[in-house]
């Protein structure tokens, strides 16, 4: 059988970009509605794929293209090669998504020594034909043939140089004769054979060329960043050649239906008299603006704004267009919906609805969280100079500036006195969290983005910069240096750009969010005063939130993060993590409880953190009204909380040398941790199994949740309770545990007399968990996944160290569009969400679902979430709006 990869224009349209890729499609597209598009044809993306996987053009291809050229040669009238009149055409690539500028084109293919003679007769310009074709010679030397672009650009400076001339349009048709034999002897040079004067064998190299783009190193770097998968291909557009260079009634230039950047209608565009495309991209000449085009050729620019309203019509969005006039006669070389800012998709989106061209669901389809995510953060200032210093990963967006520090009571000393710093680490470790909130921005130069630095940072709402590794941060001497140069010591400034990932030296000027003041609550859309961006959020939003099934709880640990949570309109707490109340000063006590040496020492330190817990579960409550607060018992890898062993180590061989004993407790501490030390902390003493090694534990901080469950009703509160059992694999461990936390109820209930009530729920986040999930759920009243351990452990990979370490490796080599920690695998991790959520609910039809893993807060995860059918999703206050947005927009 044989297959069609050749589609002329009038075949095709617009919904066909897969196989057609965007231009082909919207030229077939336009072609379709009769407007004025130079004939031509479109390879598809499927010979792409053939030819990569076979390493040859698919057998039916050549004859394919030869019946299409055939057709353009008929519709023109004119014949490829023919040296009196001679038909060119180019040859572009067009991938179905926009890869600007990482693919090939080679322009008037089809000249050769004779034809360009044919051509000079036909535009009655020796001058224009030379220039066309040392332009092919040169695209074709470089792109085709792979010769040094350097090559070609000597000899056009040379010849420049030569002539007293500053740029290229000044050369005669005499100079450019001579750049073409020049640059034909390059070719003959470089290859080892004459340039193709045979037409068809241009063609077919150029068509192999585009092809060939697809796998170039730039084109997979910019489809790994830009999440593109590599099997797509590309297509290849060949199309007529049509010059608007040819005389003053010739002209060529781009058109926007809109404003780009407000979405306000009218006539938007530049041109340029007696110019080719490249020029006007160039640069070289001033362009005019587009309704200057009625004063040259009102026909034509008649003509072309009534195809600018058929199209905007036709695509009911705001739509780019190149387009040429060749002596007077206007064509359509390219449509496609307009790319535009952030900004700018929120506020074209709603004021199209304004004018009745889509309907409000229609405009929630049209911006993104991922937008939404970059109106929030302060930015650096597009015009501000800078000097990029380093680049490591975009691990909390954000622009901070301030002065170095390399400790956390640096950061914490100079937040007191009013100084912006950002805290320097190779890494961080909880130990670091004070300093981290002291400060403006968080650099590391080690860990992915999951690694403390960048999972606390997010959480915080804090920019943070991870992983830069090219950085060696030298916390001793405080100095940070790149290849032995120092880029900064404590107290210079530097910028970090959480977005980009970027650290510059110096200060770069930061301008501040009004969509995130408004999303704060800080800013009454509704009382009017605002402007037209924050107007078209407030309206999206509200679309949003009418349309959502899905509910958005936050993670926080706080009463100041909870209140925050609320105000960016959480509508619950899904995560506290308990282990963040163990740190800073309080972390003795968890040594303390370690150290314990029989159930009465324990005992004592369970009594003194009992109303330190209590008072930290009252304030969040109460932040969060009438609102769910699912509260987690201690999940601490141990290792976060005990001192280093090589530290400790040598602090008491230090001491025994000096023929001191050491401390006692030093030792003490010393031996406790060596019996703890684990290989791999992250799969050892932690969550429920730590709640069923040290007794009374979970019991106590159960104690202090109805405590502070009791002293908030009695104020008049109505609290939600739901304590959550963390690191579940088998329905015994939560047996266990409710056994404890159910007699504690009663206890506490005999007490306080009032009728205390919650729900026991336990995290999904071990494969065997979410097999187990029909079993779990019969003790179980609601499962949150983890989806940070449950990618870990499903994976098999660390979650603390994996994306500094072969991850690159593994994206550049195309194994990894993009990191499981940051978008759930749908494949494998979120099939275990699915098999958990449908076991579960088998057993409990009334089971709770959720998900509190940073995939929470990830706009492709969000629409899996909804797919599956949980019914919340949980993620760190910054991200509930966008998580709010994206909810919306999973239903539609
Ligand atoms: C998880 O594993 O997804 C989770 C939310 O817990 P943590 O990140 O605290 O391990
Ligand atoms: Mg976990």
């Amino acid at each position: 059988m044989t297959s069609t990869y050749v589609h002329p224009f009038r075949e095709g349209s617009k919904d066909e970009r897969a196989l057609l890729g965007g231009k082909g499609a919207n030229l077939a597209e336009m072609t379709r509605l009769g407007l004025p598009v130079p004939p031509g044809f479109t390879i598809t993306t499927d010979a792409c794929r053939y030819y990569m996987h076979e390493g040859e053009n698919p057998p039916e291809l050549a004859a394919q293209v030869a019946t299409a050229l055939g057709e353009v040669e008929r519709d023109l009238g004119r014949a490829f090669g023919d040296p009196a009149d001679p038909l060119l055409v180019s040859v572009r690539s067009g991938a179905a998504m926009s890869m600007p500028g990482m693919l090939e084109t080679v322009l008037n293919v089809g000249l050769n020594d004779e034809t360009v003679r044919g051509l000079a007769e036909r535009s009655g310009s020796e001058r224009f034909a030379q220039d066309s074709y040392r332009r092919l010679l040169q695209m074709f030397g470089r792109t085709v043939q792979g010769i040094e672009g350097e090559r070609f650009e000597e000899v056009m400076d040379r010849t420049k140089a030569e002539r007293g001339v500053a740029t290229d349009v000044e050369l005669t048709a005499e100079d450019l004769r001579g750049v073409v034999e020049q640059f034909q002897r390059i070719i003959a040079e470089e290859t080892g054979a004459p340039f193709p004067q045979d037409p068809r064998e241009q063609l077919r190299q150029s068509i192999r060329a585009v092809f060939d783009s697809w796998n170039a190193p730039r084109a997979i770097i910019y489809r790994n960043a830009e999440r593109i998968s590599h099997e797509m291909g590309t297509a290849v557009t060949v199309c007529s050649m049509v010059f608007g260079n040819l005389d003053d009634r010739s002209a060529t230039g781009v058109a926007f239906t809109r404003d780009p950047a407000t979405g306000q209608g009218g006539v938007y565009g530049d041109f340029l008299v007696n110019a080719q495309g490249e020029d006007v991209v160039a640069g070289i000449r001033n362009t005019r603006s587009l309704p200057e085009l009625g004063e040259v050729v009102p026909e034509v620019y008649a003509e072309l704004t009534g195809i600018m309203e058929t199209l905007e019509g036709h695509y009911r969005d705001l739509c780019d267009i190149e387009f040429t006039v060749e002596s007077g006669h206007l064509w359509m070389l390219q449509t496609r919906v307009g790319k535009r800012t952030a900004a700018a998709a929120f506020r074209i989106a709603t004021t199209l609805v304004d004018e009745g061209v889509i309907d409000e669901d229609e405009a929630l389809r049209r911006v993104s969280g991922e937008q939404l995510t970059r109106l929030m953060f302060p930015r650096f200032d597009d015009h501000a100079e800078r000097e990029l210093v380093a680049r490591g990963l975009n691990a909390s967006p954000g622009a901070a500036v301030g002065e170095v520090v390399f400790d956390s009571e640096s950061a914490i000393t100079q937040q007191h006195e009013g100084v912006a710093t950002i805290l320097v680490r190779r890494e961080t470790n909880p130990e670091d969290l004070g300093g981290m909130l002291a400060a403006d921005g968080v650099l590391t130069s080690r860990g992915g983005k999951t690694s403390h630095a960048a999972v606390v940072a997010r959480g915080l709402g804090k920019t943070c910069v991870c992983g830069a590794e090219s950085l060696e941060v030298d916390e001793k001497n405080k100095v940070i240096r790149s290849g032995g140069e120092v880029i900064a010591r404590e107290g210079d400034l530097l910028s970090i750009d959480g977005s980009t990932g970027e650290v510059f030296r110096g200060e770069v000027p930061v301008v501040p969010s009004e969509v995130a003041q408004y999303l704060a609550g800080e800013v009454d859309a509704e009382g009017g005063d605002v402007s037209d961006l924050v107007a078209s959020v407030h309206r999206l939003m509200t679309v949003a939130d009418r349309t959502r099934r899905l509910r958005v709880r936050a993670n926080a640990d706080t009463a100041e993060d909870a209140a925050r949570a609320r105000a960016m309109g959480a509508e619950g707490i899904g995560l506290v993590r308990t282990e963040h109340m163990f740190l800073g000063p309080r972390r003795k006590h968890v040594e303390d409880l370690v150290l314990a040496a029989d159930d009465e020492e324990r005992q004592a330190v369970l009594e003194r953190l009992l109303p330190m817990q209590r008072d930290d579960f009252v304030g969040i409550l109460e932040a969060m009204g009438t609102h769910p607060v699912t509260i987690r018992l201690l999940d601490p890898p141990l290792h976060e909380f005990l001192p280093d062993i090589t530290d400790l180590s040598v602090k008491v061989a230090r001491s025994e040398e000096r023929g001191k004993k050491g401390s006692k407790r030093d030792r003490r501490v010393l031996a406790a941790v060596r019996r703890l030390h684990e290989q791999n902390p992250m799969l050892g003493l932690r969550g429920v199994r730590l709640g069923l090694t040290i007794p009374g534990l979970y019991g106590m901080q159960t104690r202090a949740i109805l405590e502070a469950e009791a002293h908030v009703r009695r104020a008049g509160g109505e609290p939600h309770v739901e304590i959550m059992i963390p690191l579940v694999s088998s329905i015994r461990e939560l047996l266990e545990i409710k056994r404890e936390l159910d007699a504690v109820r009663e206890e506490v209930v005999g007490e306080v007399g009032l009728d205390l009530d919650f729900r026991i729920g336990t995290m999904i986040e071990l494969p065997r968990a979410a097999l187990r999930a029909d079993e779990i759920a019969e003790v179980a009243e609601f499962f949150s996944f983890g989806t940070n351990d449950l990618t870990q452990t499903t994976w098999g990979f660390s979650r603390d160290d994996v994306e500094a370490g072969f991850f690159f490796t593994y994206k550049d080599r195309g194994i990894l569009l993009t990191s499981p920690f940051e978008s759930i695998d749908q494949y494998g991790v979120g099939e275990l969400v699915r098999i958990g959520a449908e076991r579960g609910r088998r057993t409990n039809p009334r089971l709770k679902l959720g998900v509190c893993g940073e995939h929470g807060g990830d706009p492709d995860s969000i629409h899996f979430f909804h797919h599956v059918g949980l019914d919340y999703v949980s993620c760190s206050p910054f991200r509930v709006p966008v998580a709010r947005l994206e909810a919306g927009r999973a239903t539609l």
